[in-house]
């Protein structure tokens, strides 16, 4: 599928549901960092793919600010920016072709009765629990309209992967997770199946991210070996805390980057990673983190 892929190429994939704070310049400065810092300062390609499908969610006019945020902060994408409202053909296809191999099959559950369904096997669930989806429609759908398709989670050995900062992982996806939804019949395509999709499309070989995704990977891991494509390698970095210990974000009140002095706000995106401080002007600063970058994570081997 791709042609690119033995170049390097990272991406940073914000879903515009508000403007960047300090924890999503975290992982924006640390993915451009990466392919800044590849082939010995060289670099590799570096593109920002906007995950704008739950529209429901996405805020209108968010995407032209998340796009100036990083310009101004000097993280210039080498390619116009890709929009996955315009890729969902390519999703499509994914879908298909995994139902056509039997590994997809629609479902009916709602929320409520996966709830059910566990509670008929004794098993209550506490408020925040996760979910996992009981298989209730592996068995057909029994006449019942379907809501969505899932993923048929193959019950094999647990995926076992290498994170670059995190080390060894694992995860037995049949059992924390169970199959899951690829698209809804009223929604979009999921999060997994199109960031699959994306990255190997856009030839990704190298994805950084904050570490409150690093439990998504086996799942994208298993949809790419059921659609032939290629792993990219995984790099989880920390998050930024809020003052009640969870991640950053507009919920629990993330102010929105002050960009008035972008270098300040780099300053202590920078520190978030291990960096030391950059100083004097923007272009030195990040000149400095890639050179600093290379030394924590060397992004050449
Ligand atoms: N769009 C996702 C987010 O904003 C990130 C997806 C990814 O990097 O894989 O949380």
């Amino acid at each position: 599928m791709s042609t690119q892929a033995r170049v390097y190429t990272g991406r940073f994939a914000p879903s515009p549901t508000g403007p960047l704070h300090a924890g999503s310049l975290v992982a924006a400065l640390a993915s451009w960092l990466d392919a800044r810092a590849w082939n010995d300062g060289h670099g590799g390609r570096w593109l920002v793919r906007i995950e704008d499908l739950d529209t429901a969610r996405c805020v209108p006019g968010t995407t032209e600010t998340i796009l100036q945020q990083l310009q101004t902060c000097g993280l210039h994408p080498d390619e116009p920016p890709e929009h996955q409202t315009n890729r969902t053909t390519g999703y499509a296809q994914a879908l298909q072709r995994l139902r056509e191999a039997g590994q997809a099959y629609p479902c009916a559950c709602s929320r409520r009765g996966i709830e059910n369904a566990w509670a008929r096997l004794g098993i209550v669930h506490d408020r925040h629990a996760e979910r996992i989806y009981p298989g209730t429609c592996r068995a057909g759908l029994q006449g019942r309209r379907a809501v969505a398709v899932r993923y048929l989670v193959p019950d094999t050995a647990p995926v076992i992967w290498q994170d670059r900062r995190l080390g060894m992982q694992q995860q037995d996806v049949a059992r924390a997770v169970g199959d899951f939804v690829l698209h809804r019949a009223d929604g979009p395509y999921a999060y997994q199946l199109a960031v699959v999709v994306d990255d190997a499309a856009q030839g990704v070989s190298h994805v950084v991210r904050g570490e409150d995704l690093c439990d998504n990977t086996p799942r994208q891991i298993l949809l790419q070996k059921a659609l032939g494509l290629p792993t990219p390698q995984y790099l989880h970095v920390p998050l930024v805390l809020a003052a009640d210990g969870h991640k950053l974000s507009k919920q629990n009140g993330a102010a929105a980057l002050d960009l008035a002095d972008p270098l300040a706000a780099l300053q202590h995106a920078a520190a978030a990673l291990g960096l030391p401080r950059g100083e004097g002007l923007l272009a030195d600063a990040l000149a400095h983190w890639v050179r600093a970058w290379r030394a924590l994570y060397n992004p050449a081997l």
